[in-house]
């Protein structure tokens, strides 16, 4: 198809393997923002053993259990440099859970054996005996706007950043990346990781579109995201937040 709007390629890695808590739909709530705005994004997606192309706008983790992310584990090590690469140029990096510990250094899996991850977020996790489980709502600050994030978290995963990276946001409510130091998810750059499932950008539409304008802005496009008629996903946001018990 070829049409004369700006084209935003999205490459999804391995949507067979870490694909729990329906994390695709972060894919089509990217795919129909844009369309909603005569914009287009191709979605291109690479599991176990092939190419990573390497001149997509924004890569997709989503997340898995410990059986998958060591599936996967090796191959991500193999694709690290050119995701690396298409980071440093200003591609979005977005980590969901399990693939938000693999864009770290390792994973400590339950089982106590290492899972090496590709360093892109200065962070290691470790996994306990007991889940971190339940709603979650955060304020963040991102891309020169703070608004609050919801979701649902439920990992084993105890999550510590390094000097490299800054939190994606503070906890008002729910357990973040360790259950003790008030933080969720993880931000180097353009590379973002967040525990929260839902999944994660239906309730949250101006992250969308956050991360969208970063890909336009990567596929070199100055085009401004007109305002959506949101009040759904507004609703679905305040749903979520009276849930975990935040009024909003
Ligand atoms: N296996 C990881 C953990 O439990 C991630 C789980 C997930 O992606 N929900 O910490």
């Amino acid at each position: 198809m070829s049409t004369g709007a700006p084209h935003v390629r999205a490459c999804h890695l391995y949507p067979e393997h870490l694909n729990i808590y329906a994390d695709r739909g972060n894919i089509a709530v990217l795919q129909r923002r844009l369309e909603w705005r005569g914009l287009v994004l191709e979605v291109v997606e690479a599991g176990i053993g092939d190419p990573i192309p390497a001149d997509c706008h924004l890569y997709y983790l989503g997340g898995g259990q410990d059986r998958d992310q060591k599936l996967v584990a090796e191959d991500l090590i193999a694709k690290a440099d050119p995701l690396r690469l298409a980071a440093a140029g200003g591609a979005v990096v977005l980590g969901v859970c399990g693939g938000y510990q693999l864009l770290g250094h390792r994973y400590a899996a339950a089982d106590g054996r290492p899972i090496p991850g590709i360093g892109m977020l200065d962070l290691e996790t470790t996994a306990a005996d007991s889940r971190l489980i339940g709603d979650v709502v955060l304020d963040v600050t991102l891309g020169g706007r703070t608004d609050t994030v919801v979701g649902y978290e439920n990992h084993a995963g105890r999550t510590h950043l390094g000097g490299g990276c800054t939190p994606l946001g503070h906890l008002r409510r729910g357990h973040g990346n360790n259950g003790a130091d008030g933080c969720e998810g993880a931000v180097a750059g353009r590379t973002v990781g967040t525990y929260l499932h839902g999944p994660l950008l239906p309730k949250n539409p101006w992250l969308a579109d956050t991360l969208l304008g970063w890909a336009l802005e990567c596929a070199g496009s100055a085009a401004d995201l007109e305002p959506l008629d949101d009040r759904l996903e507004q609703a679905a946001h305040a749903e979520a937040a009276t849930r975990a018990g935040q009024k909003r």
